[in-house]
């Protein structure tokens, strides 16, 4: 899956600010830093969001201008998005809105 731009965008930011997993703290790895056609290293910098990837009231408008991405690195945030499928049940897993499909896996490519 790729990300768009405004998310490509704050990724960027926030690896500027401070290049370290949100979760276990570790130093990360920009992704343009990554060689195509390589396995991508467990610390590249992904853009993670602190809802739950499932919960239906992550599209709702951002009208206090709310954090809601950090930064993560792939391994967490392949975790936690593995975790929260976990805890569906197979019904819940149905009603996801179309525009999260369960098969966006937290994989981003740079061109
Ligand atoms: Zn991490």
């Amino acid at each position: 899956m790729s990300i768009s731009k405004s998310q490509r965008k704050r990724r960027d930011n926030l690896f500027k600010q401070h290049p370290y997993c949100h979760w276990c703290k570790c130093k990360l790895v920009h992704p343009k830093f990554t060689k195509p056609g390589q396995p991508q290293p467990d610390n590249m910098a992904t853009l993670d969001h602190l809802r739950n990837k499932l919960d239906f009231n992550r599209t709702e408008p951002n009208t206090e201008n709310q954090v809601r991405t950090v930064l993560s690195c792939k391994k967490c945030n392949e975790e936690r998005c593995a975790e929260s499928i976990k805890t569906l049940s197979k019904e819940e897993t149905w009603a996801r809105p179309r525009s999260y499909p369960l098969s966006i896996m937290s994989g981003e490519f740079d061109e």
